[in-house]
């Protein structure tokens, strides 16, 4: 069975790139009947909170995405890192047992000079082995003196990395590349290196999907997995998603937390509509007739095939068309129930609010938007009245039926028989109902407003 899982740190909120990749992992678990996995990557003390994980769960929730696996599912595994500890420790055990493992005593200063060169050479910052040539009773007394080493795993000697990526085809890393790594840090919590594939082993994940940053944290987990004899997991790196300047979406450049959209009032079904979009394309002859907007029909879709190795560019002028298209997809009839329960002072217009809610949705695709702009319903505008205007009620007061096309015949026999101009007539007609210059179709406000109520701001009542 397809085993999936998004391994999100909690040191933040969610953003844009973080979600794309939960979405993808929950479609392609989905598309093909599998199993998606939520683990909390907290191997870093420091910078995790759970404040930060209940916000995750929230926002992944909101966006509609469920797991199978949780740290909010009870079960008798932890699906917490740092709650993790005794497997990795037993795990370590094993690795040095087989003399997969060294510890290192270097210093803190030493590696990063040694970085420093290498940088300044061109090369690949790698671990030079230095502490790999001590003599087991050597290391021994040197941790009976106190000493705390990290262990690193020995790579066997000219160690190349290669593998088949789902999207970016074969890889590899040539020999001289990748140094001994740190699996165990002198405090003795493992790094995120080991935790993750010994959790990606443990758990039975079949498909590692995750951003492409990623690659050469694959490289070296690899080696872990091939030293312990584990199956290799399929691997399909994403290309990242960039800022509009093409620069790496980062807290500084352009990158947004889903909160804040979600705040901003985008529907979950927008965003999912418009994460897909980032890096995928459905294959020809999977998504006749597939509704973007619903997961299910997102996942029946859903390939590894579909994901484009061009890096996609964050564009909110393409969330907000999403966002336009899904308010339209609701429909007035929701939007107007939606839009009663978060003013109840609209409530009153409930049952005439849905064709002018689909009118608005175009310039204003937001339900707080809407609320705003629709104000003038639960608040008379004060505004001058024309001496004609008791007359137009007048003529309201008997119009059948009370519908936006014979309102809008209405307004223009109305206007050619009095002689006016359409400024002449609209325009005061629009102020002194909505106290607005401009805005939706006025027969449709007339409609939305009732016969009386018009009846009233006209001045007949
Ligand atoms: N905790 C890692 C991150 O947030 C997860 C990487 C992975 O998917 O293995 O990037």
């Amino acid at each position: 069975m397809i085993r999936t899982r998004f391994a999100p740190s909690p040191t933040g909120e969610l953003h844009i790139g973080g979600a794309r990749t939960a979405l993808f992992n929950y479609l392609y678990a989905r598309s093909a009947g599998g199993q998606f996995i939520l683990r909390i990557d907290d191997t870093d003390a420091e910078r995790s909170r759970r404040e930060h994980e209940t916000r995750l769960l929230d926002d992944l929730r909101w966006l509609g995405l469920t797991w199978d696996e949780g740290p909010d599912i009870p079960t008798d595994i932890p699906l917490r890192q740092s709650e993790r500890g005794e497997l990795y420790a037993r795990w370590m055990d094993k690795l040095r047992e087989q003399g997969a493992v060294y510890p290192c005593f270097c210093a803190e200063e030493r590696l990063a000079s040694m970085r420093e060169g290498q940088l300044a050479r061109g090369e690949p910052p790698r671990y030079d082995g230095r502490c790999r040539s001590l003599s087991p009773r050597e290391a021994q007394r040197r941790i009976e003196m106190g000493e705390r080493p990290c262990w690193r795993l020995a790579l066997p000697e000219g160690y190349s990395a290669a593998f088949d990526d789902a999207v970016r085809g074969p890889q590899s890393f040539p020999a001289g590349t990748i140094g001994d790594f740190v699996v165990q840090r002198s405090d003795r919590s493992p790094t995120y290196l080991f935790a993750s594939a010994v959790d990606d082993y443990l758990m039975g994940i079949t498909h590692v999907i995750r951003g492409d940053e990623h690659v050469p944290n694959t490289a070296r987990q690899l080696a872990i997995i091939d030293r312990m004899g584990w199956p290799r997991p399929a691997f399909a790196h994403i290309p990242m998603v960039l800022s509009s300047d093409r620069r790496k979406l980062g807290k500084r450049t352009g990158s947004t937390p889903i909160r804040e959209y979600r705040e901003r009032g985008f529907l979950p079904e927008a965003l999912d509509a418009y994460l897909a979009t980032l890096s995928w394309t459905p294959q020809k002859g999977t998504n006749e007739g597939a509704d973007p907007f619903d997961l299910k029909a997102l996942a029946a879709s859903f390939s590894l095939e579909g994901i484009v190795r061009s890096s996609p560019v964050h564009d909110e002028g393409h969330l907000l068309h999403w966002q336009r298209e899904a308010m339209a997809r609701r429909g007035g009839e929701a939007l107007a129930r939606e839009l009663a329960v978060l003013e109840p002072r609209l409530a009153p217009f409930r049952e005439r609010l849905a064709p002018l809610l689909e009118e608005m949705t175009k310039e204003h695709p937001f339900l707080m938007e809407l609320r705003d702009s629709l104000a003038f319903l639960a608040e008379r505008p004060a505004a001058k009245r024309e001496p004609w205007m008791a007359d137009l009620a007048g003529a309201l007061s008997s119009l059948e039926p009370w519908k936006a096309e014979a309102l809008e015949v209405l307004l223009r026999a109305f206007m050619k028989e009095r002689g006016l101009k359409g400024r002449e007539f609209f325009h005061p007609l629009r102020l002194l109902l909505t106290g607005q210059d401009s805005g939706a179709p006025l027969p449709l406000v007339l409609f939305t407003l009732g016969r009386e109520e018009c009846a009233a701001r006209l001045g007949l009542l």
